[in-house]
Order: C-alpha cells, then sequence, then structure tokens
C-alpha cells in the first residue's frame, strides 16, 4: 500500500482522492489517509501530489512511520469507511508536527 506522510498535514490538496481508481483515500482532519488494504499499489496517486506527500509503504523510512502505523489506526475497527465519510485520527506526534506550523521554504 501507498502511505501519505507529513507533507500532506495542513495542506489537503486532494488531487489524489480524484486519482485513486478505488477510492481508498480518506480525509482526516488534518491530512489525508489511505487505507493500508483497500489501496491496489497502481501508484496513480503518487505523481500528482503537488507536495510529494505519498510513497509506497517500501520506501517509507524511520521519519514516516508514524504516519503509517497512524493511518492503520485510522481504519482499525471501522473497516472501509466509505467516499465522503471523514476519518478521525490524530496525526502522529512527531518532530515535524511539534514544530508545525514553521515549515521551511
Ligand atoms: Fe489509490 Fe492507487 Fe494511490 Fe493506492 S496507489 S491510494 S490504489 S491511487
Amino acid at each position: 500500500a501507498f502511505v501519505i506522510g507529513e507533507p500532506c498535514v495542513d495542506v489537503k490538496d486532494m488531487t489524489c482522492i480524484e486519482e485513486c481508481p478505488v477510492d481508498c483515500i480518506y480525509e482526516g482532519e488534518r491530512m489525508l489517509y489511505i487505507h493500508p488494504t483497500e489501496c491496489i499499489d497502481c501508484a496513480a496517486c503518487e505523481p500528482v501530489c503537488p507536495v510529494e506527500a505519498i510513497r509506497p509503504a517500501q520506501h517509507v523510512d524511520e521519519e514516516w512511520k508514524p504516519f503509517q502505523e497512524s493511518a492503520q489506526q485510522a481504519f482499525t475497527g471501522i473497516g472501509s469507511p466509505g467516499g465522503s465519510t471523514k476519518v478521525d485520527t490524530p496525526i502522529p506526534d512527531t518532530e515535524f508536527v511539534k514544530t508545525l506550523p514553521r515549515k521551511e521554504d
């Protein structure tokens, strides 16, 4: 599955949602989440993200691990929430998040 990481936080461009053929990208409070088992690894979403927030799971490093776990948690117990339903999960408490909104340009 593909994973959305910290560049998406407070951006939520949503272009990826339009590209996904199986509608497995869901909106959270501050970022978007890819459903880890619905994703078919087609890679359609990756190039359209304007902030390069989407990576294949095998390219997730330590920094992105919390986001991968957060996506897993987001869908635990609720299964497939359906296209219009918002997933409700806090974004991971990483160093990056602690420094928000001071983003380097
Ligand atoms: Fe959807 Fe394909 Fe992206 Fe997975 S890789 S989230 S199936 S667009």
